[in-house]
């Protein structure tokens, strides 16, 4: 295994990439109707909503690929990024009840369940040799305020120095921000202090408010989802950002909702990933969801690398689409494939079955097949370590039938 480091701002993207995608998409003959967005692309010009609302219904879904998979290309040539990590989600107890959650239970609940402090740390324990990012999520609990977060993460980062803290989404923090009675900025800045090295990206649906009104009631808003993820940003704590299609959202919210992400991206360079999945609908409660085809969850990954870029990674997670999904969306712009992940709640209990506890070799195998160069990572995509995959010892056999 070789390694490598780059910056947060560059996060192991090609500095010149721009020069490098101009160059590539001159070779090709393009539709008509996409010259403006390539001749936009080629000069480095961010795409207009209008154009990402085009690109979603451009007849040939290939050519959207084909132009998403050139500017990912361009950015990390063969390189495709996954990290080693472990899913801990710490409560299912909330007190809200988004529609579309399978997770969530109320306290009274026969298979409600809250971590202790020791139960968390045992959880890692079992990992901890393995992983060297912990990704924790959970439910709004009710007892729970700032100065509980502050114990857990110091806790864990005292046992486990070595391994990064991704946790608590923006609707976590604005809890635990009201169940304190302080600001966020000194929410985040005490939970960082207490060793929280980042925030996932989870909870940002759909940036529009009439429907979150409909499918997360009770959750933040918009501007507080993005005013969170400012003030992580302004404290040096970078962060991820998602995107939950195939509810009840139009083409044209789901770009809208990438514009808000990329303006925000523009200010402080911190978001470092962006992560679109698609609606599960088992065991869940929104029957009027529209649902996404393979194809839109393709076309929506294509759309986000062209839109987003001031987000350099874009990461097929693997969690919710599926393995055989995600190696095709390496195909359509994502660069990033999540991850060893061990185990895993929220996506299993909405119907998801892909496989859980991974290691970095089965990691990288599945990247390899895909046709890429597998690339660890850490959590801040700022050390890089190409992992070599073993051939296998008894090569498959196919026969040919003249
Ligand atoms: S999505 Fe999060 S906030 Fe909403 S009900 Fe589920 S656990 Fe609670």
């Amino acid at each position: 295994m070789s390694g490598w480091l780059s910056t947060p701002k560059n996060a192991g993207c090609d500095i010149n990439w721009v020069e490098n995608l101009s160059a590539a998409l001159s070779k090709k003959h393009w539709d008509p109707n996409l010259h403006s967005i390539v001749s936009k692309l080629s000069t480095g010009t961010r795409l207009s909503v209008d154009d990402g609302v085009r690109l979603f219904t451009h007849p040939n879904l290939h050519e959207v690929g084909q132009l998403a998979n050139m500017v990912k290309y361009a950015r990390f040539g063969s390189n495709v990024f996954f990290n080693s990590n472990v899913h801990i989600n710490q409560t299912n107890v909330c007190v809200l009840a988004c529609k579309f959650c399978a997770f969530r239970r109320s306290k009274k609940q026969a298979d409600a369940y809250e971590l202790s402090i020791d139960s968390y740390l045992e959880e890692m324990e079992k990992y901890a040799r393995l992983v060297d990012e912990v990704h924790s999520v959970g439910g709004l609990h009710p007892d729970w305020d700032v100065e509980y977060y502050e114990n857990l993460i110091s806790s864990a980062k005292q046992k486990h120095p070595d391994i990064a803290i991704k946790a608590l989404t923006a609707v976590e923090i604005k809890h635990l921000a009201q169940q304190s009675n302080i600001d966020y900025t000194e929410t985040l800045s005490r939970l960082k202090n207490a060793g929280l090295d980042s925030l996932p990206g989870g909870g940002a649906e759909i940036l529009n408010d009439d429907i979150r009104q409909i499918i997360c009631n009770g959750k933040e808003s918009s501007d507080e989802y993005l005013e969170i993820h400012r003030q992580a940003h302004s404290l040096g704590i970078p962060s991820n950002c998602t995107m939950l299609f195939g509810t009840i959202e139009s083409i044209h919210d789901r770009v809208i909702h990438m514009d808000k992400l990329r303006q925000l991206a523009d200010e402080y360079g911190l978001f470092q990933c962006f992560v679109p999945y698609p609606f599960l609908p088992d065991s869940t409660r929104l029957p009027e969801a529209q649902l996404a085809t393979s194809n839109e969850v393709l076309r929506t990954i294509a759309v986000s690398r062209l839109m987003l870029d001031s987000i350099p990674h874009i990461k097929a997670y693997r969690m919710n689409i599926g393995d055989e999904i995600a190696e095709l969306a390496l195909n359509y712009g994502a660069d990033d494939i999540d991850g060893t992940v061990r185990q895993e709640s929220i996506m299993h209990l909405a119907g998801a079955d892909s496989s859980l506890n991974y290691d970095i070799y089965q990691m990288a195998k599945l990247v390899k097949d895909a046709g890429f160069i597998p690339i660890k990572r850490n959590t801040t995509y700022t050390k890089f370590t190409t992992v070599t995959v073993e051939p296998p010892k008894r090569p498959r056999r196919l026969n040919v039938i003249a």
